[in-house]
């Protein structure tokens, strides 16, 4: 009996241990990511097909919010509206407007549709756990 209460107390006290350490190597290793990538990423068709040049959307969309302009890139699966959004996305006025505003992207003209799959990317803390204000990142 006292066998199997050792061996589950060095158990217990070894995954606690593990524990500890994957959290505080993951505080160490976390990567801050510019929370407008999501939202630029939001706005394209999702298609994934290296139209854009890029390996799809995700890299699309950390290209544009890299360069901070639309100049030169180009989503041909989603056109002219789609660019339109994501500069709406990039431009300085969205960065400083207020910060619920322009995560939902309520009071940037968004289409009702678009602006709602925003909304429902950008309003839970668990998809931005870092993100306290949209206009935090530069
Ligand atoms: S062309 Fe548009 S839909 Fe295709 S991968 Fe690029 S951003 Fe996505």
């Amino acid at each position: 009996m006292n066998l199997i209460l050792i061996s589950m107390g060095v158990l217990g006290v070894t995954a606690l241990v593990a524990a500890v350490l994957l959290y505080i190597v993951s505080l160490y290793f976390k990567v801050e990511e510019d929370p407008r990538i999501d939202l630029v990423q939001a706005v394209l068709p999702g298609a994934n097909c290296g139209g854009c040049g890029f390996a799809g959307c995700r890299a699309f969309a950390e290209a544009c919010v890299k360069a901070g302009k639309t100049d030169g890139l180009a989503c041909p699966v989603g056109g002219d509206p789609t660019m339109d959004e994501v500069k709406k996305i990039l431009s300085p006025a969205a960065e400083a407007a207020e910060p619920a505003a322009a995560a939902s992207g309520e009071k940037k003209g968004f289409d009702p549709v678009i602006a709602a799959k925003i909304k429902a990317l950008a309003t839970p803390k668990a998809v931005f756990p870092n993100v306290t204000s949209f206009a935090q990142k530069s």
